[in-house]
């Protein structure tokens, strides 16, 4: 597409410390999905512009992974001020591009600055290990040193959160990071280079490079680029896996999800609702950790929870991402909203029952903005297809079953394993639950159970390819390479001219 068809703003990339167009004369829309309108153009690069800001960042990496850590340190601390400062305008400008609200969005901005803590961390975390006398006057010690180049690829739906947690120790251990942010959420990414250039860090250490699957594709054909940390949708998340993994590339891969919560007959059902209502429709449903499917043990807990769910969820307030009043916005595009309506539209075919209607929700008659209300669909059995597949966007379902086995074993048999939660007044079912769950993060009446920063994170199943990590301590051993050194200084020169053609041992 040509951007002079509009009259719109037309976005950069960031490269070498300067916002720089586009030369593809590839462009993508932008939308403000509050309102349905188009804001802005984001440039899709070419492969020659992502394989020239490649260059521009390992020409920077040396100097700045000899940069004390401590000086590298100074930098993250200014960045994580610089955040706090600005959080109000980066969540109006999440919330004007994601849909988000502005709540929402200054939510996932505080969880992102937990990654920014983590890395505040790094001296002590890039620390080595030293034996001493490990044989005949010698010592042995490691140490940890960054790998260069390091690509990360970004979703739309958390547009600040998932590339501070990607990228913030990755700077710290001293690489130089590219980001390539989801075309649908550019604006964020680009506020936040703002953010690293005040803080101080060396120009070509951060680079946002904008763009498709083009722009995806040269990064993971790159030899420059060591490492690659990729979240988004499971179908992608494989292909990068495969494809990076192919070009000798370490790779973190984080697709999607399918979050259940079990709701056991002891569990106190007002205190379930209110959980359910958030972790299922925060944020339009539009997060990886949104619990999808409430299952609900026997009939007389999934009577009592469906009936105590319809009156709460009647009163949901869908609106602008600046409203206020509303508990979630719109959904990112049209597409999107066809989507999740096609979704509910089939399970109707396939015997499900509408118990909440949200395909058409009434805003305002004039809003054109991509939104969809809260929609609930009960006795929703595991061969539908709204059941199997992630529906990103505010319809809910619930299946039934009669045991905790029974709810067991239809977790463990779904495709995704990102998160799941238990409702229980019972020590004994949340133990076994946990122990025998296949599902990489665990809730017990916690009903979204991203862990805080300093844990790792990650699903099991087809929720994540690969054993890198995003945030957490394993961040560290992604985003450095591990030397070993053994050192011998010997006291005296005897015997040093005595050839040994044995395997050195140590006796
Ligand atoms: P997406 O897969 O469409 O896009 C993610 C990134 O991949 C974007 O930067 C996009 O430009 C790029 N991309 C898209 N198609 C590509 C292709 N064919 N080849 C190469 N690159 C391509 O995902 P999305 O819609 O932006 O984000 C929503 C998805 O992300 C959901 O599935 C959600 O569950 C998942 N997600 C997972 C986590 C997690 O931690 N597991 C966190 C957030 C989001």
């Amino acid at each position: 597409m040509i951007k002079s068809e509009f009259n719109t703003k037309t976005l950069t990339h960031f490269i070498g410390g300067v916002m720089k167009p586009g030369r593809s004369e590839r462009f993508g829309k932008v939308y403000n999905p509050s309102t349905g309108e188009v804001t802005a153009f984001c440039p899709y690069a070419s492969v020659e512009e992502v394989n020239e800001t490649i260059e521009v960042a390992h020409s920077a990496f040396a100097a700045w992974k000899n940069t004390t850590v401590a000086k590298r340190v100074e930098v993250i601390h200014r960045f994580r001020s610089l955040l706090i400062e600005e959080t109000e305008r980066l969540a109006n400008i999440i919330g004007l591009e994601s849909g988000k609200t502005i709540s929402d969005a200054k939510g996932e901005i505080s969880r992102g600055i937990e990654s920014v803590d983590l890395a505040i961390n790094a001296p002590h975390m890039l620390k080595g290990e030293y034996s001493v006398n490990v044989g005949g006057n010698i010592n042995s010690f490691s140490m940890k040193q960054p790998l260069g180049v390091v690509a990360a690829i970004s979703p739309f739906n958390f547009p600040v959160m998932v590339p501070l947690a990607m990228t913030s120790m990755a700077v710290a251990c001293g690489n130089a990071v590219i980001l390539k942010p989801s075309e649908r959420v550019p604006n964020s990414a680009l506020f936040i280079s703002d953010l690293w250039k005040k803080a101080g860090l060396p120009d070509g250490i951060w680079s946002i490079i904008n763009g498709d699957k083009e722009a995806v594709d040269a990064l993971l054909k790159n030899p420059k680029v060591c490492a690659i940390s990729f979240v988004g949708s499971t179908r992608v998340a494989e292909y990068v896996y495969h494809e990076g993994s192919r070009n000798n590339k370490r790779v973190a891969s984080f697709g999607g999800g399918k979050n259940h919560m079990i709701i056991m007959p002891d569990a106190d059902l007002d205190q379930v609702v209110t959980a359910f209502l958030g972790a299922a429709f925060g944020s339009a449903s539009q997060r990886c950790m949104a619990i999808s499917a409430a299952v609900p043990v026997g009939k007389a807990t999934a009577d009592a929870f469906v009936a105590k769910l319809k009156t709460r969820v009647l009163e949901l307030k869908v609106g602008a991402y600046n409203d206020n009043n509303a508990d979630f916005g719109a959904v990112i595009t049209q597409e999107s909203k066809d989507s999740v309506i096609k979704y509910i539209n089939e399970s109707l075919e396939e015997g499900a029952q509408l118990y909440v209607d949200g395909r058409n929700p009434k805003i305002c008659e004039t809003e054109k903005g991509f939104y969809l209300g809260p929609t609930i669909l009960d006795h929703v059995t595991p061969d539908m297809k709204i059941y199997r597949d992630e529906v990103f966007g505010p319809a809910r379902i619930v299946v039934r079953v009669n045991s905790l086995d029974e709810a067991i074993e239809l977790i463990n048999n779904h495709e995704y394993g990102n998160g799941v939660t238990i409702f229980t007044e019972n020590g004994s079912a949340a133990r076994k639950f946990s122990e025998r769950i296949e599902v990489g993060m665990v809730g017990v009446n916690v009903p979204i159970p991203i862990p805080v920063g300093y844990y790792n994170f990650g699903g099991w199943k087809r929720s994540k390819f690969g054993e890198g990590h995003m945030f957490g301590p394993d961040t560290v051993r992604f985003f450095t390479k591990t030397k070993t050194i053994s050192e011998r200084w010997p006291e005296s020169k005897d015997n040093e001219n005595k050839a040994e053609f044995s395997f050195p041992s140590n006796q």
